[in-house]
């Protein structure tokens, strides 16, 4: 009765002697440095997505990191030297993204509700806002005269169109991001008699997306969204970003999306903004895509159960660490991520086994009835594609445990 391993299969990290590396340490070694559960970065897999990306995307492309997928500073400072800019989402992620010494022309500021404070911060530093509403434009003016700087704005559009078969919807009908595109242009009209150094459109449609045919229509979509709203612009276009929304795979019979088909389509893409808004340039913005598939989350086995005939692995973090993996940051049906035994990845002998976390909830699920090497009490479970949305989106308070350290090797 032995299961198929229901998961995907995880290929980036090596094995040496039956124990997972990471950055070319042992995992067993790595255990010893870092107390506790930790998650784990890996330096030179964030480098070669980047240089993925780089070979499959024409070279005039602005990328753009997404920093709430993975704001640990050593990763934004890392990724920071290169991508093109940093797009963040809160004053505090701000802060990183200048401490790691990133030009403020660089950096752009989306999501809805930003507060009086926020937007202060925002253009004292010289980034460029992406404004939500009509309110922020306000603000940002008013508070351009009060500073005596003249604020960097982008308008932030909830498209008419939808971003087909993604995980998380971003845009298109009613939504709490943007300004609804009909209304941009009344917007525009406002923005001209405003002193705020208008610099273009953002438009993001949505997230998680593995189909290149879905992301191609969208960015074209986007692109013509772009350049028809760009008719009422007090001023040239300088920067169309179109969002982003490329996926990583996690579960069974998923596959790594094809980078190829959409860099030949953004060449076209490229070449029609060209023609019609001169000098723009082209930003896509990505945060799962670059740092999901770099991070590891590693946590002792703290027991061993047998109920009823089902084994349980307990270990010392769960969903308090990792809220994804446990199934409850938006999936719909609780699917397992890829998850091993780190210090013994085939073992000698295999069994199903689930693996739990210490809460007292039946959420606290980190595999389910998963094909595993026969682990024991301090084996390190690990779990893949844990490198976006791991800890920092993940109740830490919950049930008063303690939290888990982050690595970048
Ligand atoms: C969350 C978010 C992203 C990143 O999404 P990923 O799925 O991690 O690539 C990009 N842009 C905006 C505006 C976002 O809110």
């Amino acid at each position: 009765m032995t299961k198929k391993p229901l998961h995907f299969e995880q290929t980036l990290f090596p094995v040496e002697d039956d124990c997972l590396q990471v950055g070319g340490i042992p995992l067993t070694r790595l255990a010893l440095r870092v107390e506790g559960s930790f998650y784990a970065y890996d330096r030179r897999l964030l480098t070669e997505r980047v240089a993925h990306l780089r070979r499959n995307l024409p070279g005039k492309v602005h990328l753009h990191y997404a920093m709430k997928a993975n704001p640990m500073p050593a990763v934004v400072q890392h990724l920071s030297s290169l991508v093109d800019g940093l797009d963040v989402a809160s004053a505090g992620e701000l802060k990183v993204a200048l401490d790691a010494g990133v030009v403020p022309e660089e950096i752009s500021f989306a999501g809805p509700g930003k507060t009086l404070r926020e937007l202060e911060s925002a253009v004292a530093a010289g980034i460029v806002i992406n404004l939500e509403s009509f309110r922020e434009m306000e603000a940002v003016s008013e508070i351009g005269h009060r500073f005596g700087i003249r604020p960097r704005a982008a308008v932030r559009v909830n498209p008419d169109f939808e971003l087909k078969s993604s995980g998380m919807k971003m845009g298109g009908g009613p939504k709490q991001f943007g300004v609804d595109a009909e209304q941009v242009p009344l917007m525009l009209q406002r923005l001209s008699k405003l002193d705020i150094e208008f610099r273009g459109f953002h438009i993001f449609s949505g997230s998680q997306n593995l189909n290149a045919q879905s992301i191609i229509e969208a960015q074209e979509n986007a692109v013509r969204l772009g350049i028809r709203l760009a008719a009422d612009a007090p001023v040239q276009v300088a920067t169309l970003n179109i969002g982003g929304g490329f996926g990583i795979p996690y579960f069974p019979g998923e596959t790594p999306l094809d980078l190829a088909p959409i860099g030949e389509r953004m060449e076209v893409l490229l070449d029609l903004l060209q023609n019609e808004l001169p000098g723009a340039n082209l930003v896509i913005e990505l945060g799962r895509y670059l740092v999901g598939e770099a991070g590891i989350y590693v946590t002792r086995i703290v027991d061993r159960k047998v109920s009823r005939g089902q084994v349980f692995l307990v270990t010392e973090g769960g969903l308090n660490h990792h809220l994804a993996a446990s199934g409850n940051f938006g999936q719909v049906i609780r699917k397992n991520y890829p998850v091993a035994v780190g210090n013994r990845m085939q073992g000698e002998e295999r069994e199903i086994a689930s693996v739990v976390g210490p809460l007292c909830t039946p959420l606290d699920i980190l595999a389910d009835k998963m094909d595993l090497p026969k682990a024991e009490i301090g084996d390190l479970v690990v779990v893949f594609q844990s490198g976006a949305y791991g800890l920092t989106a993940s109740p830490g308070a919950f049930l008063s445990h303690p939290g888990a350290t982050e690595v970048l090797v």
